[in-house]
């Protein structure tokens, strides 16, 4: 027996368009029988290495005499029975509605597995309604986007265990076979694969800056992945490595480029790859340059990084080159600051791609700015310092009402995101949600990460 998931949502949250990425053209023979409606879609998804069955609900639109209350109650109840694990979609864009409100009713009164997905969450549009989906109570929602193919890596992350679950009890359930399986036949890895994901990263930067040199020194240094896929995996658009223990997928903007033949589509195309690469990663290294750092392309990429909720390590490269180290670090430092200061405190390290030097500060600075990503600050913390913050220095007090800040929660991860719930959110000035931003960066050290910070009325 396959593990099934099914998807279940209103209409319109992009059901069919998720549907269709899992399944491509996989798609199963549908019994087509007169009088049979064909509400429920069924075909063999794929995803990483998990296969799995996906049962879509998409058939609600359809007009019957019957009442869309009524016909989705029914279908999701169907769903629910079928499925092993249920993906329960929201629009991101648009937010929770009653509707979608419905449906979480249903699901946590009948499966047992229900996993929540904010879809369209694309681009800062989406994070509002992320947020909303908090309250649902079905837990921390996925965020997806169906039609960009984002998210796609959390959606497998999250089925994984349900998935091994469902193996363990498959096999349990089947007859016992007395075939014995000789220990010595079974070749392990002498790399044990952990389901943990290789830590995404990009390499991003102008031509020239060292990316491909980069990459091939780390790719030289390093003992190539073994395992099930044995030897390095290389697509055309990554590869995946063990850089100094930690299992890295590589997005390789340089080798897309090399491929263009036309030098004045050249910029063009590393601009586009760079969109690409910050879109796919966790971190996101901006090479420079050392001898012309800070060019308006760099500064262009940093920052649609931090818009799009990625960690940021900077590095500098062909520090072999300078003579004046100390120097040129306090000013590359200040400049850094003075240009990016949406990147505060973000780690800024000096390398050499040609000699090696520095890619093990690199490979720290990687990990500590994908842990800061991850940082989870509880509640009971979160409040003692929203006190404090707010004894040092009060929000203001427009009309003669101070604004008074009640409480403080994270609402998610990846990037740190938080939640101030107060009298009158709208009338927070902007230096004041700056002040509160600032405090959590230095008082929970969390450098090098963009923080989103909600500032929220009661109800
Ligand atoms: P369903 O009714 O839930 O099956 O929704 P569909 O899959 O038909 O999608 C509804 C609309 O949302 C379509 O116009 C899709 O192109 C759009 N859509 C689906 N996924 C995404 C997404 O990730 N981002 C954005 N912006 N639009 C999406
Ligand atoms: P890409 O376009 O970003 O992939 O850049 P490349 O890796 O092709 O490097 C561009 C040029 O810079 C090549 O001539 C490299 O040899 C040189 N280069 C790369 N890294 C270093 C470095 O650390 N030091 C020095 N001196 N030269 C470097």
């Amino acid at each position: 027996m396959s593990f099934t998931l099914a998807i279940v949502g209103r209409p319109n949250v992009g059901k069919s368009t998720l549907f269709n990425r899992l399944v491509g053209k996989r798609l199963a023979l549908v019994d087509d029988q007169p009088g049979v409606t064909r509400d429920l879609r069924e075909g063999e998804a794929r995803l990483g290495d998990l296969r799995f069955t996906v049962i879509d609900t998409a058939g609600l639109e359809e007009a019957t005499d019957e009442s869309l209350q009524g016909r989705m109650r029914r279908l999701t109840e169907r769903a629910v029975e079928m499925a092993d694990v249920c993906l329960f979609v929201i629009d991101a864009r648009t937010g929770v509605t009653p509707t979608d409100e419905v449906f979480a009713e249903i699901l946590r009164k009948k499966s047992a597995h229900v996993l929540l997905a904010a879809n369209k969450a694309e681009g800062r549009a989406g994070e509002s309604g992320l947020l909303e989906a908090y309250s649902l109570g079905l837990g921390e929602p996925l965020a997806l986007s169906a039609e960009h193919g984002e998210g796609m890596a959390d959606l497998l992350q999250a089925l994984i265990p349900l998935a091994d679950a469902h193996q363990e009890q498959a096999v349990e359930d089947a007859p016992r076979t007395d075939v014995d399986i000789e220990d010595d036949e079974v070749e392990l890895p002498d790399w044990t694969p952990t389901r943990a994901r290789p830590l995404q990263v990009a390499v991003v930067g102008r031509p020239n800056a060292g990316k491909s040199t980069l990459i091939n020194r780390i790719l030289g240094e390093e003992r190539l992945l073994t395992g099930p896929e044995a030897g390095i995996t290389r697509d055309s658009i990554s590869l995946t490595l063990d850089w100094e223990g930690t299992p890295v997928r590589l997005f390789d903007t340089a080798g897309m480029r090399k491929k263009a033949k036309v030098q004045d589509k050249l910029e063009k195309l590393s601009v586009a790859d760079g969109l690409r690469a910050v879109k796919f990663a966790e971190v996101v290294v901006v090479l420079l340059d050392a001898g012309i750092p800070f060019e308006q392309q760099d500064l262009r990429i940093a920052d649609l990084a931090e818009r799009e909720g990625r960690a940021v390590v900077v590095a500098v490269n062909k520090w072999d080159l300078e003579t004046e180290k100390q120097e040129k670090l306090r000013d590359l430092k200040a400049e850094f600051e003075r240009l990016l200061p949406q990147l505060k405190g973000a780690p800024l390290v000096t390398v050499s791609a040609m000699t090696g030097r520095g890619l093990d500060r690199l490979h720290a600075a990687i990990v500590k700015a994908h842990e800061v990503w991850n940082r989870r600050v509880t509640t009971a913390q979160l409040n003692r310092w929203l006190g404090e913050m707010v004894e040092a220095h009060p929000p203001p007090a427009p009309g003669g009402r101070r604004i008074k800040l009640r409480y403080a929660t994270q609402a998610k991860t990846r990037p740190p995101g938080f939640v101030v719930m107060c009298s009158s959110p709208d009338k927070i000035p902007e230096s004041y949600s700056r002040y509160l931003v600032n405090g959590l960066r230095e008082d929970f050290d969390m450098p090098g990460t963009p923080i989103r910070l909600w500032m929220r009325g009661q109800g």
